[in-house]
C-alpha cells in the first residue's frame, strides 16, 4: 500500500496552512484539545464557523447535510492539519461532529437529520453539543446509569444526574443516555439516547473545576425534564447498540488530532533543542535529547499510520472495533510521553503558565502535560480500551 498523500490532500494542508497563517495571533496559546477549548468561546465560535464557511468543519458528511462529501481519509489531514497549527474552534462542537452527527446519519430520523445537521455544521452557537454518559455511580461500568426517562403521552420526563459533561455550560443540545427500562433482563438492555434542549425547564449546569482550576467539565442535573418523544434517537431501549458506535466514532478522532499536535510540539521541541545551549553547547547535541526526541518521532509515524488505517477501514465499509481502541492507547500514551519529554526539554520554563513571558512554544507542552492524564481517562480508560482489545482481538472471554 502507498501511503503518500494524493495531491487533493496536499492542496488541503496547504490551505490550512495559509488559513492558520492569516487567521491566528502569533501569540495565541497552543493547547491539546483536551485542554484547549473553552478559552474564550466567542473567539473559538468565529473560528467554527470560518471552518464551516470553508466547507472542513464536517467535510465528509453529504452535501444536503452541510457537509461536501469528503473521504474519511481526506477529513483525517484536516484533524491532523488542524490540531497541528493549534486552530481553535474544530473541536468546540466536537460531540456534534465527531458522533452525533454520524450516529443520527445512521440511527436518527430523517426529521432529525434535517433538524440537527445543518445546525452542527454551521459552526454557530446553537450547534454546539455535549454528551451526557457519566455519573456519579457509572463511567467505566456505562451500563449502569440511572437517569429515567418516563413516557408520558407525547414526550419523555427525565430525572436524573450526569456528571463530567464536557461543555456542558456552552452546549444548546446534549446526546443524553437514561434508563427506559428498569427491569431488563441485562443491565445494557434497558437503555436509550435522547437529544436534550439544555435550555428546558429543569436543566440545571453547575461547574466543576478541574485539577488545574479549569471550567472543562460540569455536572448536569434533570428534574421533571420534559423531552419530545420525536427527540428519541432510534428505538426505545436499543441505545447500547448506538452508544458502542458513538464511542467507536469518538475514540477513532483522537489518533489524528494527538499526532497533529505532538508533531509540532516535536518539530518545536528539535528546533527549541538546536536553538538552545547547555553547558557550551546545543541541546540538541546531548545523545539523551536526540534519542527522546527519535523515539517519538518513530512512534508517531506508527500513530499516523494507525490513524490512516482505521480511517481506510471504515472507507471500505468495515465496521473497525478493537482498532479504535488500539488507536486511542497509543495516542493517549504518546501524549503522556510527548508531555514529559517537552518537560525535560524546557525544564522548568514548561511551567511557566502560557500567558507568562517566560512560557515556550506557546505554553504547548504545559497543555499536553496538564491534559494527558485527562485525555487518558475521557471515552475509556485504558484498562478498558485492553479489555475490549482482548475480546475482539484476541478472542479473550468478556472481563466485566
Ligand atoms: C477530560 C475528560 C472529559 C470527559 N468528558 C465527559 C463527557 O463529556 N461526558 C461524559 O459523560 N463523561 C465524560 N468524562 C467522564 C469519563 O467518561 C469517565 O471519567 C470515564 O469513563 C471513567 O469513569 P470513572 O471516572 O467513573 O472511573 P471508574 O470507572 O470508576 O474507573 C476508576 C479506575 O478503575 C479502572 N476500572 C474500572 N472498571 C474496570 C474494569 N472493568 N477492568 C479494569 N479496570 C477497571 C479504570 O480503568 C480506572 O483506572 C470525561 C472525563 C475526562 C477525564
Amino acid at each position: 500500500m502507498d501511503f503518500r498523500l494524493g495531491e487533493e490532500e496536499l492542496a488541503l494542508k496547504e490551505e490550512i496552512r495559509k488559513f492558520a497563517e492569516a487567521e491566528l495571533p502569533p501569540d495565541l496559546v497552543r493547547n491539546t484539545v483536551i485542554d484547549g477549548e473553552f478559552r474564550d468561546f466567542e473567539f473559538e465560535i468565529s473560528m467554527s464557523r470560518k471552518l464551516a464557511e470553508r466547507g472542513w468543519l464536517v467535510m465528509s458528511w453529504p452535501e444536503k447535510y452541510g457537509g461536501r462529501g469528503a473521504s474519511l481519509l481526506e477529513q483525517t489531514v484536516y484533524e491532523m492539519e488542524i490540531a497541528y497549527w493549534g486552530i481553535p474552534g474544530a473541536w468546540m462542537g466536537i460531540s456534534g461532529i465527531q458522533w452525533v452527527g454520524p450516529c443520527l446519519m445512521m440511527f436518527g430520523t430523517e426529521e432529525q437529520r434535517e433538524k440537527f445537521l445543518p445546525l452542527i455544521a454551521s459552526g454557530e452557537k446553537d450547534g454546539v453539543w455535549c454528551t451526557g454518559y457519566s455519573e456519579p455511580n457509572a463511567g467505566s461500568d456505562f451500563a449502569n446509569i440511572r437517569t429515567r426517562a418516563i413516557r408520558d403521552r407525547g414526550d419523555y420526563i427525565v430525572n436524573g444526574q450526569k456528571v463530567w459533561t464536557s461543555a456542558a455550560h456552552r452546549a444548546r443540545w446534549c446526546w443524553l443516555a437514561v434508563r427506559t427500562n428498569p427491569n431488563a433482563a441485562k443491565k445494557h438492555q434497558g437503555i436509550s439516547i435522547f437529544i436534550v434542549d439544555m435550555k428546558s425547564p429543569g436543566v440545571t449546569v453547575n461547574p466543576i473545576l478541574n485539577y488545574y482550576g479549569r471550567h472543562h467539565f460540569n455536572e448536569v442535573f434533570f428534574d421533571n425534564v420534559r423531552v419530545p418523544a420525536s427527540n428519541l434517537v432510534g428505538e426505545e431501549n436499543k441505545g447500547w447498540y448506538y452508544l458502542m458506535q458513538s464511542l467507536a466514532f469518538e475514540r477513532r478522532s483522537i489518533a489524528p488530532t494527538t499526532y497533529g499536535s505532538l508533531k509540532r510540539i516535536l518539530e518545536d521541541l528539535a528546533q527549541y533543542a538546536a536553538q538552545t545551549e547547555y553547558e557550551g553547547q546545543p541541546l540538541s547535541k546531548n545523545p539523551l535529547v536526540r534519542a527522546k526526541l527519535a523515539d517519538l518521532a518513530i512512534d508517531l509515524e506508527v500513530l499516523k499510520m494507525f490513524a490512516f488505517q482505521l480511517a481506510w477501514r471504515i472507507t471500505q465499509g468495515q465496521i473497525p472495533v478493537y482498532e479504535s481502541s488500539r488507536n486511542k492507547i497509543m495516542g493517549d500514551d504518546l501524549m503522556r510521553r510527548g508531555a514529559i519529554t517537552g518537560a525535560e526539554i524546557l525544564g522548568i520554563y514548561s511551567q511557566a503558565d502560557p500567558d507568562s513571558e517566560w512560557a515556550k512554544l506557546n505554553g504547548a507542552v504545559q497543555g499536553a502535560y496538564l491534559g494527558f492524564p485527562g485525555q487518558a481517562i475521557a471515552a475509556g480508560t485504558a484498562e478498558i480500551e485492553k479489555s475490549i482489545i482482548g475480546q475482539f482481538r484476541l478472542g479473550l472471554p468478556k472481563s466485566y
